[in-house]
């Protein structure tokens, strides 16, 4: 199959390589100049796992090109995927779709008849049926348009896609379920389950999936409030219920709130389509509103630990970045923690293994530290915000002794009570007996 991939970013990248492991011919396209030079020169734009190896051995096999000219790139296409942004937009939090948009109007002018359009992008329920209309609008007949959304997680973004939980494809016509029945082939040796919808159910289940894995992070993350005025823990809460089967073990941690480029918006993007449709879903705007408190009430946290008040206090941040083995910041927790801490006349020095590139645009007036170790240099108090495998085995001894106060606050529970006291460190877990 010949493919186009229209945006290049940690989806449409990730998508690509695998596609053209697949054995597929893709051509990923982005409008970011700098974006398809370093992919030229085998400089990947963002950090995950695996991808270099990947997006390196399928270009040097020619499977796998990269261009800035959607024409060139869209030409001849079987099947053209659209993987662009599609942030909250400002003030009302609907997914803004002007990169969607913007896109189709492009493709429009080069588009063969039978080529299907397929949105990878989230996209709310009836932006299919936009795009059918603009493709019209443009001249353009005989083409499909499917929805299929992705469901990797960055961090482990290659494994989600070559081993899918299930594959989603929302198709209305019988020649787009073909196309990406064909596309998908080499997953259904492994048995990933393909579940074929109707177009606005395919779009709907996406933003369905992200609002419920936000509302089951929220709901632990309130036991864990309700475990610290209780004594109980919160650990042993999740574990209990967890293994239950009806419920699972996974998005049972209790932390600093959700982040990241995805269950943010795609939650409110969630209720904007309810309150277009005139449906109330008071479950998803709850748990908006108990994460928004979440994020903002960590800095307090610190400064609880702390007695009080953070002013003049040096404050280490263990993790900027939204989740372990990403770069991405988007609404990352830590960001709101560290500005609250700043605003209150906090220093901060930080140290995250690989997002410090990021971290750099959207931070002023903190330290980056080599390592841990360095982070805590000299720190009243020592935040672990990102459960990056390296701080799971850091050397307590040594950290307390860099350290001027010895408050640990450990927002991702990596560190148990005792271990930390037995270091000489003041520990403040999440949801783990009385505070
Ligand atoms: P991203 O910002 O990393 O990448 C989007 C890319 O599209 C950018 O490089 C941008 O330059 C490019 N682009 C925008 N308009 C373009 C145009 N007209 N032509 C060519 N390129 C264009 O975004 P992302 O994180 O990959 O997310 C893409 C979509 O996938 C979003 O809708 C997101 O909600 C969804 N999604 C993301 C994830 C995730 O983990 N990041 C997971 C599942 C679904």
């Amino acid at each position: 199959m010949r493919i186009a991939m229209i945006g290049t970013g940690y989806v449409g990248l990730v998508s690509g390589a695998c596609f053209a492991d697949f054995g597929h011919q893709v051509c990923c396209i982005d409008k970011d100049e700098a974006k398809i030079d370093g992919l030229h020169k085998g400089r990947m734009p963002i950090w995950e796992p695996g991808l270099e190896a990947l997006v390196k051995s399928n270009a040097e096999r020619g499977r796998l090109t990269f261009t800035k000219d959607l024409i060139e790139g869209v030409k001849g296409a079987e099947a053209v995927f659209i993987a662009v942004g599609t942030p909250a937009r400002r003030g009302d939090g609907h997914a803004d779709l002007t990169f969607v948009f913007q896109a189709v109007r492009e493709l429009a002018k080069v588009i063969k008849p039978g080529t299907v359009v397929v949105t990878k992008s989230t996209v709310p329920v009836g932006t299919g049926d936009e795009i059918e209309k603009i493709l019209r609008e443009e001249g353009v007949t005989d083409v499909s348009v499917a929805s299929n959304p992705e469901f990797l997680r960055e961090g482990a973004a290659i494994a989600d896609f070559k081993h899918p939980d299930r594959i989603v494809v929302g198709a209305e016509d019988e020649r787009a379920q073909e196309v990406l029945r064909e596309i998908y082939r080499p997953l259904f040796l492994n048995r990933a389950p393909i579940l074929i919808t109707g177009r606005r159910t395919a779009e709907l289940t996406k933003y369905a999936a992200n609002a419920f894995l936000a509302v089951k992070i929220s709901f632990i993350n309130e036991i864990a409030d309700l475990c610290e005025a209780v004594d109980a823990d919160v650990q042993d809460v999740a574990r209990g219920i967890g293994l239950d089967n009806r419920i699972g073990p996974k998005f049972l941690h209790a932390g600093p709130g959700y982040g990241g480029s995805c269950f943010p918006k795609d939650t409110l993007a969630l209720l904007q389509t309810a309150t277009a449709a005139g449906i109330d879903q008071r479950i998803v705007r709850t748990t908006v509103e108990v994460n928004d408190d979440r994020k903002a009430a960590m800095a307090d946290r610190v400064a609880k630990a702390l007695g009080g008040d953070v002013g003049g206090k040096r404050i280490g941040v263990l993790g900027l970045a939204f989740k372990p083995n990403t770069d991405d910041m988007r609404d990352a927790p830590s960001i709101p923690l560290i500005n609250k801490l700043l605003e209150h006349g906090a220093e901060i020095s930080a140290f995250d293994p690989v997002a410090r590139e990021q971290a750099e645009k959207v931070f002023k007036g903190i330290t980056f530290a080599p390592d841990a170790y360095a982070a805590a240099n000299d720190a009243d108090a020592l935040v672990i915000v990102t459960e990056w495998d390296e701080f799971r085995a850091l050397d307590l001894d040594k950290l307390a002794g860099a350290m001027r106060g010895k408050v640990l606050v450990d927002l991702r529970n990596v560190y148990g009570r005792a271990e930390a006291e037995e270091a000489g460190l003041t520990y403040f877990g999440v949801g783990r007996g009385a505070a």
